[in-house]
């Protein structure tokens, strides 16, 4: 790594960053500073540190994307990847299967809950999503009916990127521009405990959450109604727990009404909430369609998978299916490298014993959390696993953020950056999913330094006159 610093010096930095300007469109680029970003250029990874081009070694606090499980800079992961490459590196999933493809397969059935047992392998979560929204109009259409198509989500959602599963986002934020299948999904609201009217508990919020899921079911007619589609936390939208009880009970809505349920676990599964899934083992819920994705390979390669129950594939095969194909799926669906990566990410996990230490460790984690409570610029803060959210809300007194509370996610991710951390803005929040090989130590070094730049922010808003500290 010391040698590729070397190569790497300041003008070499420049010279990327020039590239990247000019030549590459990222994800959710802001088209106002496209051409003129200054982004930090990953060169290295080691455990829980991303290396840049400038060689600073920066705690990666949102692990990736949610997704970096295991860490940077595993030879093993290597070896199985070039291993399988010099093997087979693909074949066509529509016509052949592969060994690893079906060993995956047989592995992701005996880790998720129930009856859900086929595996259909896609590109990512987006595509995850999409497979699992386009099976459940399918499925309708076996069963004969052809108006069962809606689909109900929740503001502030996320479930990714394609034309369907974007339709089935609930990020206001992310509405703005583009266009969307408004036909066919509909939206009841976030179950975030932070956003509960003062007077009302806990509890009576999660009815009246529940409530509305009924409410919206019966307005659209339970006849038009599919699916719901939830995560068990809500991860972008603001790492939003639900409170407890809420997925059982919107599971029992469901099934009172013919709806399925489908668990967006792109960000849950693999370990994040200390269990491969974490619908049964957290919530308390066996849904009729898991999506995973993101720490299946721990972000070596990309993998996502749509994975079913029985009774759906019972439903919808059988004699009377002959000639009926589920029209839908990749070039790469099951690509043997990505399943190879995945396998030998599950066997890591295993064997170092990643999901206990997870569960182990989370009390301290969320202890940590809890401890920026007491910054004065800081509303909330939030967490369940090893993910958690620390929401800044200058006027406590407001319902919704101000202006300047929108910046203030960017203010505390550039501050600690500066410091070692990187940690993710979004909108007026800060969230935060480390490798799970975290150590207490390493945690300790990550909040010290999140603690300072939260901080550091609150300094730069009174040294420029735009907040003063209430009495
Ligand atoms: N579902 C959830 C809950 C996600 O958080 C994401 C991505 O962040 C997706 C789906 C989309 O996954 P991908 O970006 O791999 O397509």
């Amino acid at each position: 790594i010391d040698s590729c610093f070397d190569k790497i010096n300041e003008q070499g930095t420049q010279v990327f960053r020039k590239k990247d300007n000019q030549f590459y469109l990222h994800p959710w680029e802001d088209l106002g500073s496209f051409g003129g970003n200054d982004r930090t250029v990953a060169v290295g990874g080691e455990g829980i540190y991303l290396f840049d081009s400038e060689g600073n070694k920066l705690i990666d606090g949102p692990g990736g994307m949610w997704c970096t499980q295991i860490g940077y800079g595993r030879e093993e992961m290597a070896d199985a990847i070039a291993g399988q490459v010099m093997r087979s590196p693909y074949y066509s999933p529509f016509n052949l299967t592969s060994d690893i493809s079906v060993l995956l397969a047989e592995k992701l059935a005996r880790l998720t809950p129930g009856d859900l047992n086929t595996v259909f392998f896609t590109t990512g979560g987006s595509t995850a999503v999409d497979s699992a929204l386009r099976l459940v109009a399918f499925y309708n259409n076996c069963k004969g009916r052809p108006n069962k198509k809606r689909i109900i989500s929740r503001k502030d959602a996320y479930h990714g990127s394609t034309y369907l599963s974007a339709s089935a986002s609930g990020k206001t934020r992310d509405k703005n521009y583009q266009d969307f299948a408004t036909d066919i999904i509909s939206f009841i609201d976030s179950p975030n405990p932070f956003r509960k009217p003062r007077a009302m508990s806990v509890e009576e919020f999660r009815d009246l959450k529940v409530k509305e899921l009924e409410d919206k079911i019966l307005e659209l007619g339970p006849d038009n109604v599919a699916a719901f589609i939830a995560e068990p936390v809500m991860a972008s939208g603001g790492v939003v727990v639900p409170p407890v009880g809420y997925h059982r009970m919107c599971l029992d809505v469901c099934r009172k009404y013919d709806v399925l349920y489908i668990s967006d676990e792109v960000v849950t599964g693999f370990g994040r909430l200390g269990h491969w899934f974490a619908s049964e083992e957290v919530f308390d819920i066996i849904p009729d369609i898991i999506t995973c994705a993101k720490g299946l390979t721990s972000g070596y390669l990309p993998l996502g998978a749509c994975i079913v129950s029985d009774k759906l594939m019972a439903e919808m095969g059988g004699e009377q299916a002959k000639g009926v194909i589920f029209s839908n799926g990749y070039t790469y669906s099951g690509h043997p490298v990505a399943c190879a990566a995945a396998l030998k990410n599950i066997e890591i996990m295993e064997r170092e014993n990643i999901l206990e230490h997870v569960r182990e460790i989370e009390p301290y984690f969320l202890s940590k959390v809890k401890e920026l409570e007491d910054i004065p610029i800081v509303g909330n803060v939030r967490g369940q696993g090893l993910m958690a959210c620390v929401e800044c809300l200058l006027n406590p007194e407001e319902e919704s953020p101000l202006e300047l509370d929108y910046e203030m996610g960017s203010r505390i991710d550039s501050q600690c950056q500066a410091m070692g951390l990187i940690v993710r803005p979004v909108i007026n929040m800060n969230v935060m999913s480390p490798p799970l090989i975290i150590t207490r130590e390493q945690i300790d070094e990550m909040f010290k330094i999140l603690r300072r730049g939260i901080e550091k922010a609150m300094d730069e808003l009174i040294r420029d006159g735009l907040w003063e500290m209430p009495n």
